[in-house]
């Protein structure tokens, strides 16, 4: 038997490199966790049928002496990262049994080590959203608790990984998307710096905010699928190659209690006692503790704008899916009555942030809205310039609350959205965060992770995997 649930990375890469178990035990152990438990988790939209051909590939490359540290490593892969040939759909009606044409460039660059791909996993329907209740085919449940949201938009990646049916898994995060399911689930989601990762082959939502981030158990794993995937891509014009950050000796952090109280009112105490602690476990080791005085009104409008600027990206990236070019299409009289028919398959949530995006762009209220929004961009970049000048690394909670009820948000947007109030700034600003699972609060006699939330200055990942692993060490 191997002990999934301590296993690491770097372990598995070991165990395999040294006859412990082949990539096929691996892949094994894995496959039947998923038989056991995906039924009622329902975190998988599909588990692929070539796993163990994948893993033989795998232990064919370990027996040859040429394996990497991803070599037969098995992952998880969210259903908007496309994988050639086999289907990907963002878990929407549109896309219906559409197959991939192509590999995304992170997967074609996890390929390369010999990465063994499990299965595509459940979403928020084109990755809006916080609960992966908005997916057509089911909402995923939280394994702490099954009463309980996962958390999303990449709610299947962050319960394969908690729940041991993935070593690591993949994500993208346009808002929170990685982060938050992250802490909902207690693992680790890393959400890394704008541009860094190629966004070709990820199915856009906001094209400004879009990032793919990695899940993990540790720091490290993350850390280790982010190195593989990151760096300049041809296909991608946004994405570069940047030189790791020197780590000094003794980073410095900062914390924001009056922004915290401000953005969530009923929590803010509980938030700021959390956030107290972690400091508190950080200052003891070595870690050298800093004031940041800011304007916290600036901080305080990023979700404004980014409930702004996503819609308007998003009504741009989702006019293709026209039953013409993807996906199945709906047959009307005419032209206008076909596009109608076939984005009728559009869920609600989709629908109404096309609405929205729509709106916001349209003659008369552009500069009102959109042309606001991209000013308050600019002073929450500049905010968070001033930030990283004094502290390497500020620390915030990644949610307001641990993982909700099922059902409990679903009829009320808002409150939905008010969930991404930590998140979103780092998506605005482009800067690197993670969520750790570095706490947890006993809700029904239920142990409920909650996740602590680093960022960093833009490139500056390497601060993140350092803080991230003293704030996990025991
Ligand atoms: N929850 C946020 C939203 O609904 C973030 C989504 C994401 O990061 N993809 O937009």
């Amino acid at each position: 038997m191997i002990d999934l649930k301590n296993l690491t990375i770097q372990k598995a890469h070991e165990d395999m490199v040294s006859g412990k178990y082949t990539a096929v035990d691996l892949a094994n152990a894995y496959l039947k966790n998923i038989e056991d438990k995906n039924t009622e988790l329902n975190a998988y939209l599909e588990v692929f049928d070539d796993v163990i051909k994948q893993a033989e590939e795998a232990d064919k490359k370990i027996k040859e002496g040429k394996a990497s540290i991803l070599t037969g490593i098995p992952i998880a892969v969210k259903d908007n990262i496309m994988i050639e040939g086999r289907r990907v759909g963002a878990a929407s009606k549109i896309l219906k049994d559409y197959r991939a044409t192509y590999d995304s460039t992170v997967i074609e660059r996890l390929k390369k080590e010999g990465v063994v791909f499990l299965g595509r996993t459940n979403m928020d329907e084109f990755a809006m959203g916080s609960s992966t209740e908005n997916s057509a085919y089911g909402v995923t449940k939280n394994p702490h608790d099954t009463s309980r949201v996962p958390g999303g938009s990449s709610g299947g990646s962050a319960v394969a990984v908690a729940s041991d049916m993935a070593l690591a898994a993949l994500g993208s995060d346009t808002g929170g998307s990685v982060r938050q399911p992250a802490s909902f689930c207690g693992v680790v989601g890393l959400k890394p710096s704008y541009g860094s990762v190629s966004r070709h082959g990820l199915m856009a939502m906001g094209s400004s905010l879009d990032v793919i981030g990695t899940f993990g158990k540790t720091a490290e794993d993350t850390k280790i699928l982010f190195d593989c995937i990151k760096g300049k891509d041809k296909y991608d014009s946004t994405s570069m190659d940047y030189d790791a950050v020197n780590l000094s000796e003794n980073l410095s952090f900062a914390t924001l209690d009056d922004f915290i109280r401000a953005s969530a009112k009923e929590e803010g105490e509980f938030l700021v006692k959390k956030i107290s602690e972690s400091a508190t476990k950080l200052s003891e080791r070595g870690l050298k503790s800093v004031s940041v005085d800011i304007d916290q009104k600036i901080l305080s409008s990023a979700l404004a704008a980014y409930y702004i600027i996503m819609p308007a990206e998003v009504s741009s990236n989702l006019a293709r899916f026209d039953g013409v070019k993807y996906g199945p299409r709906e047959e009307g009289g005419n032209l206008l009555d076909s596009y109608m028919k076939t984005r009728s398959l559009f869920g609600n949530e989709v629908r109404r942030r096309i609405l929205l995006g729509t709106y916001v762009l349209s003659a008369g209220y552009y500069d009102s809205y959109y042309g606001n929004a991209l000013s308050v961009r600019d002073n929450i970049r500049n905010l968070f310039k001033e930030i990283f000048s004094k502290a390497d690394v500020l620390i915030l909670p990644t949610t307001p609350t641990p993982a909700f009820k099922i059902g409990e948000k679903a009829d009320d947007p808002l409150s939905m959205y008010l969930a991404d109030v930590f998140t979103v700034s780092a998506n605005i600003a482009g800067i690197p965060a993670v969520s750790v699972p570095a706490s947890s609060v006993e809700i029904d006699g239920k142990k409920l992770p909650f996740g602590i939330q680093l960022m960093s200055a833009w490139g500056n990942e390497e601060k993140l995997f350092k803080v991230a692993k003293s704030l996990l060490d025991k």
